[in-house]
């Protein structure tokens, strides 16, 4: 029995259902339950939603989710050994749980849900970063969930939510800083994994700009890769090929700028200007 509800600690169940962790599928399992409780309560409320989860493993955030009032939790899960353990969760809960065996990547998402939804993960480290560029970077605007809590290797959780003068703003952080309010909850050591992985994680929030500034994504993507893919150099020389001190002056920046010294508005004047 664990902390959170009736069904065996899940450390007996990896056991059970003989779920090595495969390095291949960034197989690394939290196994206390109070902590995958806390991720699911920085979700915020869980009633009503549809709540997506990606990568379940074992189920550890999948039963904190359920247990913590999600009434409808919808898990993809690409490896099928976990879908024993998963059945059983299913099961104790009255089918709130619907397990899709299958590879995120290739999931479509819109199909799955029925109401308003909420995406919370302990993402996959090897498709963490193009699971959130694919659920942030579509032409339609708002996206289908209403927010996303996902767990990120530190860096990366850092350049989500970056900002100019820091050191890890990047082209993740203007995308993300433009289209969402993303924060970091907080850091996760690694001795809460099984296995641990090299680095420290972070819990990410990212809530949807209801109206971001508007422009096209093709065009702040053209921008933010050329001025970002030289950000020592200065803009007039990084965008050259986009327009260089022409594109600058019409979109009101100071040609001898660098990337990193850019805010969001900034980027957006100059795939507005492009
Ligand atoms: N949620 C569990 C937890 O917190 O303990 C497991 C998290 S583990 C970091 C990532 C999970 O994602 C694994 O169960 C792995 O099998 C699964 N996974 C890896 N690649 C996937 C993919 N492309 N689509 C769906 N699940 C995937």
């Amino acid at each position: 029995m664990s902390t959170i509800d009736t069904l065996p600690p899940l450390r007996e169940v990896i056991e059970e259902h003989g779920l090595a962790a495969k390095k291949s599928l960034g197989q690394n399992f939290l196994l206390d339950l109070n902590l995958t409780s806390k991720i699911a309560r920085t979700a915020g409320s869980l009633e009503g939603y549809d709540i997506i989860e990606v990568g379940p493993g074992p189920g550890g955030l999948t039963r904190a989710l359920l247990a913590n009032g999600a009434e409808s939790v919808i898990v993809v899960e690409r490896d099928p050994r976990c879908l024993d353990a998963l059945a059983q969760i299913s099961n104790h809960y009255d089918g709130r749980l619907k397990v899709i065996e299958g590879d995120a990547m290739e999931t479509d998402w819109q199909n799955l849900i029925t109401r308003k939804t909420k995406i919370v993960a302990n993402l996959p480290y090897n498709v963490a970063t193009p699971l959130l560029t694919g659920w942030l970077g579509g032409e339609a605007w708002p996206p289908f969930f209403d927010s996303l809590t996902l767990m990120f290797q530190k860096e990366v959780a850092e350049r989500i939510c970056a900002t100019p003068a820091d050191k890890h703003y990047g082209r993740l952080g203007v995308l993300c800083g433009w289209r969402t309010h993303a924060t970091k909850a907080f850091d996760v050591s690694r001795e809460a994994f099984s296995p641990p992985p090299k680095v420290t994680s972070s819990i990410v929030h990212l809530q949807p700009r209801p109206e971001p500034l508007p422009c096209s994504i093709k065009s702040l993507e053209t921008i933010t890769r050329a001025a970002f893919g030289q950000r020592r150099k200065m803009l007039r020389a990084s965008l050259k090929s986009l327009g260089g001190e022409a594109l600058l002056e019409k979109a009101e920046i100071i040609p001898t700028k660098r990337a990193e010294e850019i805010d969001v508005a900034g980027f957006v004047r100059l795939a507005n200007a492009l």
